[in-house]
């Protein structure tokens, strides 16, 4: 039997079963409509929207602009293969996006998610190693904290403990091997521990790692530079990506970003986040690979992209050499078209300036509205990119008991009795400790949105 042979709202009910979270015991509620910066459902009031999913939506919904886009493109052909023809807007956004690297990056493939990019990053790694003759590099460094997607290779260089484990008999045990992240707030040995001391132990501790598997073994070391739903919006210490690159470097082995969630202007000034993290540091701190995803095509259509710097590509170029990969739905023109409005509205309107100076009053308000409420124990973040992690005791840092569902509690109650929608999530790198909430409005927000939803946010938290 295709559908049950039910009435339209039953199908819809069993649907959202499949992801029904026991906080929603009546199935999530049935969306009608998304407009700027709310979210519409078919019952109830408007819902401001303060995450864009999980931070995808960065220009709000509905633009008229980027439909038009869509549609146009829809108009003269829907689909062509990858492998039979280019497209203008294919061509053009991966142009544009190599542009945008400062020189960095020398090719680009468009996909549809940010696991699908990640995926194609390991394995182009593995191949770039057998084209340079040295196939023994096979070894891949993530962190503890970390999540870098849903598929295979993506979930086995993830560090994340809950989504892990389910599929332990299908995750490759040997290549795998995982350090902590840079997470000042949770890292430091003792409060005088300073930034330059942290950065020098955790070089170190992956430096240990080199050593232990072999310095000649090592393909990459794989890391988001600002930590998004792993912990909460966690950015780096200063040094800290220069340190991670330098160690990189010495032993030959490649550095890849993970930029799906914190890139392409989430955390303002520039478009790519080690942009603006190496200005602030004043160090070259750009990668090898790069992924990127979310805010590429803010959610009007499913886009990521993998970014190949010069090391590999001019080796990728000799030879007739092609990498041994492809999707179906890879360099789709449809997916093209709406990522290239979406950025060039992003310039137009001058939204990565936006995100900065907005993000410093989000950070700001949340700090002073927040900061001495004694079950927040961290508000941390840059540009429209902010986490804050509740802790039992504000003292010693005490989590509170996975069983609570802290951060589960405030997000339903943000939703349902404030009308503000946040993300939620708790720390992953095993026993689900450290409940934290995420803002990550559209780039487009105002002053007086920010206002609203810090306010709305600190009351739901302040109830929970
Ligand atoms: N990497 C990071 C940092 C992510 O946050 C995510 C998704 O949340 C992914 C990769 C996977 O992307 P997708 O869900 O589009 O496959």
């Amino acid at each position: 039997q295709m559908l049950p042979s039910k009435a339209e709202g039953d199908i819809i009910d069993s649907g959202s079963e499949l992801f029904q979270s026991h906080l929603h015991p009546d199935g999530l509620p049935v969306l009608k409509k998304a407009k700027g910066h709310y979210w519409y459902p078919a019952d109830g009031p408007r819902i401001l929207d303060a995450c864009g999913g999980a931070g995808v939506a960065c220009l709000g919904h509905g633009r008229r602009d980027v439909i038009r886009a869509v549609n146009a493109q829809m108009e003269s052909f829907t689909y062509a293969s990858y492998a039979h023809f280019k497209s203008k807007p294919v061509q053009e956004l991966s142009d544009w996006l190599i542009q945008s690297t400062d020189g960095k990056m020398e090719k680009a493939y468009i996909m549809c998610s940010g696991s699908e990019a990640m995926e194609a990053a390991l394995k182009l790694t593995i191949e770039y190693f057998r084209w340079v003759g040295e196939p023994q590099r096979t070894n891949f460094i993530a962190r503890h904290e970390s999540y870098h997607g849903t598929t295979i290779g993506a979930l086995s260089v993830s560090g994340h403990h809950t989504r892990r484990v389910p599929f332990h008999s299908l995750l490759s045990p040997s290549n795998f091997h995982h350090i902590p992240a840079c997470n000042p707030y949770r890292q430091r040995l003792s409060p005088s521990e300073t930034d330059t001391a942290l950065v020098a132990r955790q070089k170190a501790e992956l430096e240990d790692v080199f050593a232990r598997l072999g310095p000649s073994t090592v393909a990459a070391v794989v890391l988001e530079p600002v930590v998004g739903a792993a912990l909460g919006c966690v950015p780096p210490v200063p040094g800290y990506l220069a340190a991670m690159k330098a160690v990189c470097q010495r032993h030959g082995a490649l550095l890849i970003y993970d930029e799906v969630m914190c890139g392409m202007g989430r955390i303002g000034g520039r478009l790519h986040a080690w942009q603006r993290l190496g200005d602030e540091d004043g160090d070259d701190v750009a990668p090898d690979l790069q992924t990127v995803a979310k805010g590429f095509a803010g959610g009007y259509q499913p886009a990521s992209a993998l970014l190949v710097g010069g090391k590999v590509a001019r080796v990728m170029g000799r030879e007739g050499r092609v990498f041994t990969h492809g999707h179906t739905y890879q360099n789709h023109p449809v997916v093209a078209a709406a990522a290239l409005q979406v950025q060039r509205a992003v310039k137009e309107e001058g939204l990565i300036w936006n995100v900065k100076l907005r993000g410093y009053l989000l950070g700001r308000l949340l700090k002073e509205r927040l900061g001495q409420h004694p079950n927040v124990g961290d508000v941390r973040g840059k540009g429209l990119f902010w986490g804050i992690e509740f802790v039992k005791d504000k003292a010693t840092k005490e989590p509170f008991e996975p069983d609570l569902k802290v951060a589960e509690r405030v997000y339903i109650r943000a939703v349902r009795v404030f009308r503000v929608l946040v993300y939620h999530g708790q720390g992953c790198a095993g026993g689900g400790r450290g409940d934290h909430i995420m803002i990550m409005p559209a780039y487009n927000v105002s002053r007086k949105l920010v206002a609203k939803i810090v306010e709305r946010v600190a009351r739901a938290i302040e109830e929970i």
